[in-house]
């Protein structure tokens, strides 16, 4: 059934279990001697005395060197490149938020087995050749907007390239299309139908059915608070540039942790600091081996992404493992007060709060040489009496719900529906003041 040559086609998906073991011992000897061709990965083998013929299949995996975001930063523009540069047919770069950007490229199969990835992941989530698709996402340099285009196209949705931005425009196309389906941040989607609640507006009355979110870590309060507002599921999916984009983990209707698709990833969870494995179920990073990237096959690549395997069979069938949904990047983690804090913690408090709205920001700022971090979150104008007694209870057991859930006090002001600032990309929500000593 593993025709080496073959690496398109939806028979992967519904790989027993030994047969993506036996596939992956098949490519790991193949993509690393793929690897090995490129001028970066051909230094690292020889400066640690790996020579790709004696990797022979998983067993080896843990001899191989990780990579990093540092190592993509040092071998840009081309160094990983493993292909002559014409067989070249995109190139696509990571958000870098400082200085250059990580270039990944791909050859014209490479797009095929991604599009063929993508379109798999949106019809385990029902999509169907009869939905009317519109992608909210960028599009350019990010790999968020073509890579679900080209899946949606897969698929043989109607697709509508909308991109981010004029949300007007956007909820015309959705009204006058009858679109059913839409992939935005989670962030977006709520900032429209907070938009549309106060000019009076139901976003339930939209035709959406199902909306694919993703490029930001979310909380899973955020997702109900969204499928209450629209009326429609919300799927949750996983993707980083540097391993192509969209598609490498999406929920299937049982929504409960994200199917990795091992038959293009190897995956691997490690303590950040031992990078060794944790055991089974526990939370740790997420490495990742590209199996069926041939242009530019990145190596354990350490994504910096917390998660942890869902233990157990999905009762879809589907055997290709589940992670969970990301408490956020190690990059992410504030460590305050001397206590690790990630912002999906604060988010969770805020969502089960109907009267507050789905925007906030974290701020943090030294006082008295202590780190103070404040807490600005928008009220839900439409379930505000205008009773400023109910406004400083509320208030009160805001800060009381997030002190017994960070273990420290926050100061907490609540301010004006559409007063902070709205992202129609990946939201920003913490900003650092502290000084560094
Ligand atoms: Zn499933």
């Amino acid at each position: 059934m593993t025709n080496e040559n073959d690496l398109t086609g939806t028979r992967f998906e519904w790989m027993s279990r030994d047969e993506i073991t036996a596939w992956q011992d098949q490519r790991l000897p193949i993509i690393v001697k793929q690897a090995a061709k490129s001028p970066w990965y051909a230094r690292v083998f020889a400066e640690k005395g790996i020579n790709p013929d004696d990797i022979k299949g998983l067993e080896d995996l843990s001899a191989l060197p990780f990579t990093t975001k540092a190592d993509l930063r040092e071998s840009y523009p081309d160094g990983m490149l493993a292909v002559p540069k014409s067989e070249v047919v995109r190139m696509h770069t990571s958000s870098g938020t400082t200085g250059k950007p990580t270039a990944i490229m791909h050859t014209r199969e490479d797009l095929e087995c991604w599009s063929e990835i993508m379109a798999r992941s949106m019809a385990m989530a029902g999509f169907t050749k009869d939905d009317v698709f519109q992608n909210m996402s960028g599009y350019g340099l990010f790999s968020g907007g073509l890579g679900i285009h080209m899946g949606s196209e897969k698929l043989g949705m109607w697709t509508i390239p909308a991109a981010a931005g004029n949300t007007a425009r956007s909820l015309m196309l959705i009204r006058d299309f009858n679109v059913t389906g839409v992939h935005a941040t989670p962030s977006y989607m709520m900032h429209v139908a907070e938009a549309m609640l106060q000019r009076g507006e139901d976003p339930r009355e939209l035709p959406l059915k199902r909306a694919i979110c993703g490029a930001e870590p979310y909380t899973e309060e955020m997702r109900k608070k969204l499928e209450e507002l629209y009326d429609m599921k919300v799927f949750n999916n996983y993707g980083l540039s540097e391993m192509n984009g969209p598609g490498i983990a999406f929920e299937c209707p049982y929504q409960s942790g994200m199917h990795l698709w091992e038959d293009s990833y190897i995956m691997e969870i490690v303590d950040p600091v031992t990078l060794k494995p944790v055991p089974e179920g526990e939370t740790g990073e997420l490495v990742l081996t590209n199996l069926r990237r041939m242009g530019m096959p990145i190596i354990r690549y350490r994504t910096r992404d917390l998660t942890h395997l869902v233990k157990g069979e999905c009762p879809c069938g589907r055997v290709h493992r589940r992670i969970a949904r990301f408490v956020g990047r190690s990059d992410d983690m504030l460590v305050i007060k001397g206590v690790n804090v990630f912002p999906s913690q604060i988010e969770e408090v805020i969502m089960r709060k109907p009267w507050l709205g789905g925007n906030y920001l974290i701020t943090i700022t030294t006082r008295k040489q202590l780190d103070d971090l404040a807490l600005d979150v928008e009220v839900n104008r439409s379930s505000f009496d205008g009773n400023l007694d109910t406004l400083r209870a509320r208030k009160a057991e805001l800060e009381a719900d997030l002190k017994s859930q960070l273990g420290f006090g926050v100061t907490v002001n609540i301010v004006e529906q559409g007063s902070l600032p709205v992202s129609e990309g990946k939201a920003k929500r913490v900003v650092d003041k502290r000084e560094t000593l």
